[in-house]
This record gives structure tokens, C-alpha cells and sequence, in this order.
């Protein structure tokens, strides 16, 4: 799909101007968040806002604050020109693109902090994080007060932790949650992936295994202490360093109650210096053991 150039937009104020005169005019804005480094797991999001939506916005902003310190924000890819011709193709209409003093102002001392969903798995590996979406998506919101904003399963605690924010502070916009894109080989597209070496990115499958194996034997009836072990293993087999590797509720992302489900299985690996999470709804089963 041919398109123009989506319009780049830095300064949050003028942004935001943007879209309360489009709105005005009774047009339907979507929002994508995103870090940059496109691929067609964000080209699918933006895609799925056009369809349901007059305009969409797609930021690209490295969200310092999201990052601990011994992780990659500084070797985090940057593409802004690839970037704008990608969303061209989509018929993104602007690009919000601002630095990071326009988003964090000198002396910012504000973090919003979200309990519950925020709690286990990435919130426990990497403190802070959380806080740092949390609050950017927010600061987002402000800029880009959409209809509806897009957001990938694939990262699906951050959906959570998203939609609990929204919820709790009766934000007026609207989150719509679309399935992750894969590689042919299952390994869920990721903007880093283009970490990995050609020997790495044949271990990386490991994830998706991983979830295929919980998806199998979930539904062969098996229980939680059967799976997560098999899901390890699964890991372990090429070699991948297991971050966590868990069946639990869907929502809370604690243990499950109900053992027919539905569950959400999780896993976080480490290829060399490259981390990577993935996930696969388990629906709900009749039987179990
Ligand atoms: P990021 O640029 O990694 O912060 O991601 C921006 C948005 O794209 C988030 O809502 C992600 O969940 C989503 N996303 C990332 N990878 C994929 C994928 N493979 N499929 C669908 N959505 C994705």
C-alpha cells in the first residue's frame, strides 16, 4: 500500500493540538506506542488502527526510563527514516517523534507506579520498569489523546500493566490488545532481535518451543508442575538461559486458581547477551491429570 509520508511531529504541545483539531472534526484518531526499530509486528498494529480509525499516530520514542542500568538503552536500534517509509505503507498520518527532555523535563520528579500485574516477571527482573512505561505511556497519552491505542500481546504483562493504569486513573482513552506477529519459525518479532547472530537467531526458536510444548501438554490435561519443567527444558535444549518459565492466570499473572483454565503461559530467555520473552493464551480445557 503506496502512501504519503507521514508528518513528524517533535514538540508534545503541538502534537497534541494535532489531534484535538482532527478529533474536533469528528475523526476517529488511533495511537501506536512504540520504541522504533519497525517490523511487521508494529506495521500490524498500525495497520489495525487504520482499518478501524480516520487517522492514526505512531510515536517512536527510546524510553530511557524503562531501562535499567546495565541494559540496552544506549545500543538500542534507531531508524527513523526506515521508520517513516514503513509507516508510509500503513497510511500512518503523523509520526511523534519528540527527545527525551520534551518528554521528561529538567528536574521531573514524577513516576506513576503500578502494583499488582506489574509485580512478578519483568517487574521482579527489572525494577523500575514498569514505573518507566507506566509513566511514559501516560506522558504518551497526554501528548496523543487518541480514540483508541494499539498494543501487541506480545508483550502481554505490559498490556496489563497498561490497561490497570488506564483503568485506575480513568484515562479517556481506549486500549485494544492484537496478536503477535511471528517469523515462519514461530520466534516473535522483536526489535531485538536484530541482536542476534545467524547462530543465536537459530537458538532464539527456543521460546517459541518452549510455548508450543506448554500449549501441547496443557492440552493433553497436564498440570502447572508438569508443564513449567517441560518448558525449561525446553529452553535448555538450545542452550537458552531461562529468565522465568510459567503457566498462570491470565490476568493477575498469579497462580492459577482454576486448573481448567484459561491460563497464559510466559517465558523470558537469554541468548548470549540478548534478552528476549514471548507468551501463548492457554484457553480453558474440560479435563486435567
Ligand atoms: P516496542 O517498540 O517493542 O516498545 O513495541 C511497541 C508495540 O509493538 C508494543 O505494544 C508491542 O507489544 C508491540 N509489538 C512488538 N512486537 C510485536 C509483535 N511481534 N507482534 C505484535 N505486536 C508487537
Amino acid at each position: 500500500m503506496a502512501g504519503s509520508t507521514p508528518e513528524i511531529e517533535r514538540d508534545p504541545e503541538a502534537m497534541r493540538g494535532r489531534i484535538l483539531a482532527a478529533r474536533r472534526e469528528g475523526r476517529r484518531v488511533g495511537f501506536v506506542p512504540t520504541m522504533g526499530s519497525l517490523h511487521a509486528g508494529h506495521a500490524s498494529l498500525a495497520s489495525r488502527a487504520r482499518e478501524s480509525c480516520d487517522d492514526v499516530a505512531v510515536s517512536i520514542f527510546v524510553n530511557p526510563t524503562q531501562f535499567g542500568p546495565r541494559e540496552d538503552y544506549d545500543r538500542y536500534p534507531r531508524n527513523l527514516e526506515a521508520d517513516c517509509e514503513l509507516l508510509a505503507r500503513h497510511g500512518v498520518r503523523w509520526v511523534f517523534a519528540p527527545a527525551v527532555e520534551a518528554v521528561y523535563p529538567p528536574g521531573n520528579a514524577t513516576r506513576i507506579v503500578v502494583d499488582g500485574p506489574a509485580r512478578r516477571f519483568e517487574g521482579e527482573l527489572r525494577p523500575g520498569h514498569f514505573a518507566g512505561v507506566a509513566t511514559v505511556v501516560c506522558r504518551l497519552f497526554q501528548a496523543v489523546p487518541a480514540d483508541v491505542a494499539y498494543f501487541g500481546a506480545k508483550d502481554w504483562q505490559q498490556t496489563l500493566v497498561v490497561r490497570r493504569m488506564v483503568h485506575d486513573l480513568g484515562l479517556p482513552i481506549g486500549i485494544l490488545v492484537c496478536p503477535t506477529v511471528r517469523d515462519p519459525d514461530g520466534l516473535a518479532m522483536s526489535s531485538r532481535n536484530a541482536y542476534l547472530s545467524p547462530a543465536e537467531r537459530q537458538r532464539a526458536v527456543a521460546l517459541a518451543e518452549s510455548l508450543a510444548q506448554a500449549e501441547r501438554l496443557w492440552s493433553q490435561g497436564r498440570s502447572v508442575a508438569e508443564i513449567e519443567p517441560a518448558m525449561r527444558t525446553a529452553l535448555a535444549a538450545r542452550d537458552v538461559s531461562c529468565d522465568y518459565a510459567a503457566v498462570v492466570d491470565p490476568e493477575s499473572l498469579e497462580p492459577l486458581v482454576d486448573p481448567h483454565g484459561p491460563a497464559i503461559a510466559l517465558v523470558a530467555g537469554r541468548i548470549g547477551t540478548t534478552r528476549l520473552i514471548d507468551n501463548r493464551e492457554l484457553p480453558s480445557r474440560t479435563t486435567v491429570g
